[in-house]
């Protein structure tokens, strides 16, 4: 299945249980859009897929402000220290080039397993609260699910 058809899935998961918790319209958003990205995400294993894309682009951009902030305490300092800021992106970015490229799983391996998806919402929970651990969780299992159908039609 392609990335409209799983956004779609984790779409209606979502939903049905923002719906189920009777979540306050920002909230029913928010609870929708962790659950649309989540059913993404396990695809993340494929060359072409959407997710793929985001991380190829999202990873230096995110390895360059964390860099940035890890060393930076101001606007300005950047210029002076513009130095160990690229040293260190590049180090994060390629770190991340190796492993998607040398250590990637196969196609529907690992990241297409329910321990996976456990794993997943737990880190989301982790870093948010339970709801949006919930809500990655269905997205997550949204994506399992579409590709089982997507099988057996
Ligand atoms: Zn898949």
């Amino acid at each position: 299945m392609n990335y409209p058809g799983h956004l779609l899935v984790g779409i209606i998961f979502g939903a049905v249980f923002a719906l189920a918790i009777g979540a306050e319209p920002f909230l029913f958003g928010s609870i929708v859009f962790v659950a649309a990205f989540s059913a993404l995400v396990p695809d993340i294993d494929h060359d072409s897929s959407k997710m793929r894309q985001w991380a190829d682009l999202g990873v230096p951009i995110c390895a360059f402000l964390f860099s940035y902030s890890a060393i930076c305490d101001g606007v300005m300092c950047g210029a002076e220290n513009w130095h160990p800021i690229l040293v260190n992106t590049l180090a994060i970015t390629g770190l991340y080039m190796i492993v998607i490229t040398y250590m990637k799983p196969r196609h529907r391996g690992i990241t297409h397993t329910l321990a996976a998806a456990g794993a997943y919402g737990v880190a989301i929970w982790f870093f948010s609260d339970w709801m949006f651990g919930v809500a990655g969780l269905l997205g997550y299992l949204s994506h399992l699910f579409a590709d089982r159908m997507a099988k057996l039609v």
